[in-house]
């Protein structure tokens, strides 16, 4: 009989290269392969599977939803959809009155309505980071600076400027009285979890004050309580004109939002952008499950607690030259090129992770991941790196 593998390589487009694995069912942080073998999940579908697989508060709120209220077209909304933009402009701080927001379906198409939204100021630039990582679509490609995944496609819609990540003068020396926006991650997650220094989402935020241009933070991988707190901004206190999220915000349900804050959500006016399925009412109760089970859970607590001795554990060992993130978003260095090494060996052992660059692995669990689960991760960590000889 034909492996999937072989049948995957026959049938679907080979834009990710061969698939690693054949899996076939998941529980809590936990999924199998097709041959049966079990692992720990340490990549969360990257930072998507916030409540782990199969979740009974997921699965519920889809099904009811599903059986109540499947789709309706963009004439129409439903309950879900406005409860979720009500709770999310509520989690990015300024509730009710204070924001606007527009669904959509992916990561990507977040950036793509915001980055519509802030061709509306009449501006054009918009000043972005050097390794940041905005999406595929042509217009999040234009915004993302890596060059391998850019040059095939060029040229792409235009006037965006790179920065070094958390260089504040060169950032300063970017923006002008022409730029509509500053877009940063705060925490850069495909680059292998760069994290801004301090300070830098407060001079990005003056800065854009001083030129008119407005502030845009993409959380599509660090927010929606993946940091140990809602949005990985927050902390600072900095109020951004625009956030993007998607990710973990429906726990593997696809869905994504642009969320504008103050004036920047009255921009996009009837006309100006659309999207069939964004703000469907089942990936909406998707999103609020999510919420709700992190909320009534404590999830950012555990988030917090758990992610600071995973971070602590690594660092342990001396083949490990740093380890960057917060909460559950943890990327780490290698004193050797060995990441690809260690991720099979960390498969071998039974644990996802993802190798980020030729020296950097990433991991996003699930926000659910146990402590039991971290410790065993944790112990095999040294026999792990062993045998990838790191
Ligand atoms: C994953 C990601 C995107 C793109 O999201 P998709 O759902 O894959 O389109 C954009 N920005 C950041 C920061 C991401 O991590």
């Amino acid at each position: 009989m034909t492996s999937y593998q072989d049948r995957y390589a026959a049938s679907v487009m080979n834009t990710f290269g061969p698939p690693a694995l054949v899996l076939t069912r998941g529980e809590g942080a936990h999924v199998w392969d097709a041959d049966g073998n079990e692992y720990v999940d340490l990549l969360g579908g990257i930072a998507v599977n916030a409540l782990g697989h199969g979740h009974p508060a997921l699965v519920e709120a889809v099904t009811t939803q599903l059986q109540t209220l499947g789709h309706v077209s963009n004439f129409f909304t439903s309950e879900p959809q406005v409860e979720l933009a009500e709770k999310l402009l509520e989690l990015v701080g300024v509730g009710v009155g204070g924001g606007k927001v527009f669904f959509t379906n992916s990561g990507t198409e977040a950036n793509e309505a915001a980055f519509k939204l802030t061709r509306r100021t009449g501006r054009t630039q918009v000043v972005v980071a050097q390794d940041s990582f905005h999406g595929r679509t042509m217009g999040a490609l234009a915004l993302t600076s890596k060059e391998a995944y850019r040059a095939p496609f060029e040229p792409l819609p235009g006037d965006v400027t790179f920065v070094p990540f958390g260089d504040v003068d060169a950032l300063a020396a970017a923006v002008t009285g022409e730029t509509a926006a500053i877009l940063l991650e705060p925490l850069q997650g495909e680059a292998g979890v760069n994290v801004a220094p301090e300070g830098y989402l407060a001079a990005a935020r003056a800065i854009a004050d001083e030129h008119g241009a407005l502030l845009w933070l993409d959380e599509i991988q660090s927010g929606m309580g993946r940091t140990g707190e809602w949005f990985a901004h927050l902390p600072s206190g900095v109020r951004p004109d625009i956030v993007t999220v998607a990710k973990g915000l429906g726990g593997g349900f696809p869905i994504g939002a642009c969320i504008g804050i103050g004036a920047a959500g009255e921009l996009l006016q009837p006309g100006n952008h659309g999207t069939t399925f964004g703000g469907n009412p089942v990936a909406c109760a998707a999103a609020l499950a999510v919420i709700r089970t992190i909320e009534d859970d404590n999830l950012l607590e555990h988030v917090t607690v758990l992610g600071q001795k995973i971070r602590d554990g690594l660092a342990a060992d001396p083949r490990v030259t740093e380890v960057r993130g917060e909460g559950l978003l943890i990327g780490l260095d290698l004193v050797s090129e060995s990441s690809a090494d260690v991720l099979l060996a960390a498969r071998r052992a039974g644990f996802i992770v993802n190798n980020a660059t030729p020296r950097r692995i990433r991991l996003a669990p699930p926000l659910i991941l146990s402590e039991d689960d971290a410790n065993a991760f944790l112990a095999a960590w040294p026999a792990i790196l062993d045998e990838a000889k790191a």
